[in-house]
């Protein structure tokens, strides 16, 4: 056993073994040192259960133990200050599935975690004991293995233990987003790009943005050049297609009109986009965005942008470090209308700092006035790299009880202003253990959103910190390939993200 360090605030224990002998003899000692210690076999995957464990517990209040003598986990207990509950794996079974098989029992211990803590802890959580990032993926496979809907309800119910408002919400997205979901076409891709700067870096993120400094743009912009031209010939000469291309970021318009144009003129310049049915350029940042970036845009025969505003509150915008007001944000809207540009989406963030459900319902009707075509409803997810998340490592678990305001009431808000909820995602860290959820007028699905969160296409990433993944259709498949997230690492490294590249797609 490794770190028994007695900490006074560690509330309980929770631990599996082959023997509950074994068990009651090291709790004993856990219990005397007033330890919270969880151990777990190494043949099942820890990571995702610790995940279900801080959504219950901060980390830091906990510690996972890994036991590798162990080759099975055939039983667990927790131990509380007042009670020991130990319980055989086999109690959390499903429809008799068998537990040799490492998904089922991954799946039986985190019933059995979720059903002991939350009793404990008095809590539920919405999304019951799922921790993955993409939950539609889960009921689009079950439509397709001849699931009727009714099955789906109850096998999210009694295997993942999901509310029925998350599998409504689940069931409703796949209506809205199933005729994207077909797997691609051999050899078709979604193009991502990033540019990762800035003009201010906001408190929750934890992206690779940086703000520049003179001359970091241009020598960013020549080493993506290269990679682009790299891979745009590439595809060409090996059949590649590409379906939907998305620069985002950072904020790709921190960068000037002229920079901008160049890099829109070498795109189309290098890809072959004749079957690319979606193009989307990220403004993000209000302050960033001027008429004649959007003319550009629009000139190139761009017709899909993002403005993010996160919020409509003044107080909120000087929190999160934006340096930018709500007015600047509606300036921002009219300017690119009328540069023409026919389809925008609004990002906002429910749970900022200071912020209740009157607020968020504040920025949605300002928001919704200007009918934009997709609005995107994020609700605050706090990695390790975030300057919010270092100053207060518990915030997104005290968040839990106003956000179930503010999700139900946007989801509300969102149906009575015609909008319907087309793709949806999940991230670590998100206060209260909630979702992002797209919303959009209907017929106006951002088809990239989509396709990048069903995983059956591959996507190529360009610029520094993308992740290329890779679908092979015929074995449901992924693999992935990363370019470095530091820039300027990824401009000395330039040749080594090309053969990446190389070994990943064109091998
Ligand atoms: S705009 Fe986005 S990428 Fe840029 S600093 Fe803010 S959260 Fe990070």
């Amino acid at each position: 056993m490794k770190g028994l360090l007695p900490l006074a605030w560690n509330r309980c224990i929770i631990r599996f073994s082959n023997s509950i002998a074994r068990q009651k003899a090291a709790l004993k000692l856990f219990k005397k040192l007033n330890m919270y210690k969880i151990t777990i076999t190494n043949k099942i995957p820890a990571n995702e259960i610790e995940e279900l464990i801080k959504m219950f517990v901060p980390k830091g209040e906990y510690e996972l133990n890994v036991e590798e003598a162990l080759a099975n986990a055939q039983s667990f207990s927790v131990v509380f200050e007042e009670e020991t509950i130990s319980r055989p794996v086999t109690d959390f079974r499903q429809e008799d599935r068998p537990l040799a098989d490492k998904k089922e029992l991954k799946n039986a211990i985190k019933r059995g975690i979720y059903t002991a803590l939350g009793r404990h802890l008095g809590k539920s959580l919405p999304w019951g004991t799922l921790t993955g990032v993409k939950p539609g993926k889960i009921v689009r496979e079950l439509k397709e293995q001849g699931f009727s809907e009714d099955q789906i309800r109850a096998h999210m119910k009694d295997y993942y233990y999901l509310s029925e408002e998350k599998t409504e919400l689940l069931l409703e997205i796949l209506h809205t987003q199933y005729p994207h979901t077909k797997p691609a076409a051999e050899k078709s891709a979604g193009i991502y790009l990033g540019i990762p700067f800035c003009p201010t870096r906001c408190v929750y993120c934890s992206f690779t943005s940086n703000i520049p400094k003179k001359d970091d743009v241009e020598r960013y912009l020549a080493a993506l050049y290269k990679e682009i031209e790299y891979v745009g010939s590439r595809m060409k000469q090996t059949g590649w297609r590409a379906d939907s291309f998305y620069i985002g970021g950072g904020t790709p318009t921190t960068l000037s009109e002229g920079q901008l144009d160049d890099l829109l003129t070498k795109i189309f310049g290098e890809f072959d986009l004749s079957d690319c049915r979606e193009f989307t350029v990220e403004a993000g940042r209000p302050d960033t965005i001027t008429f004649e970036k959007m003319k550009v845009i629009k000139d190139h025969g761009i017709d899909r942008i993002s403005i993010n505003p996160q919020s409509m509150k003044q107080h909120t915008l000087d929190l999160i470090g934006r340096s930018h007001t709500p007015e600047e944000i509606l300036k921002a809207f009219e300017t690119a209308r009328s540069a023409g540009i026919g389809t925008i989406n609004m990002d906002l963030i429910a749970g900022l700092p200071e912020e209740g459900p009157e607020d968020l319902m504040d920025t949605l009707e300002k928001v919704t006035a200007l009918r934009p075509e997709n609005i995107t409803i994020h609700t605050l997810a706090l990695k390790r790299a975030s300057r919010l998340k270092m100053e207060d490592e518990r915030y997104h678990l005290k968040h839990g009880e106003v956000l179930t305001d503010m999700v139900a009431l946007s989801r509300e808000y969102m149906k009575q202003s015609g909008y319907v909820p087309y793709y949806l995602y999940r991230q670590k860290y998100m206060a209260g253990n909630y979702e992002n959820v797209g919303y959009c007028l209907p017929g106006k699905e951002c088809l990239y959103n989509i396709r990048t969160m069903d995983e059956q296409e591959t996507m190529i990433a360009l610029g520094a910190g993308g992740i290329s993944k890779r679908y092979y259709s015929a074995e449901t498949r992924i693999e992935r390939s990363a370019n470095v997230s530091n820039f300027e690492i990824y401009i000395d490294r330039i040749d080594e993200m090309l053969d990446r590249k190389y070994q990943l797609l064109f091998a």
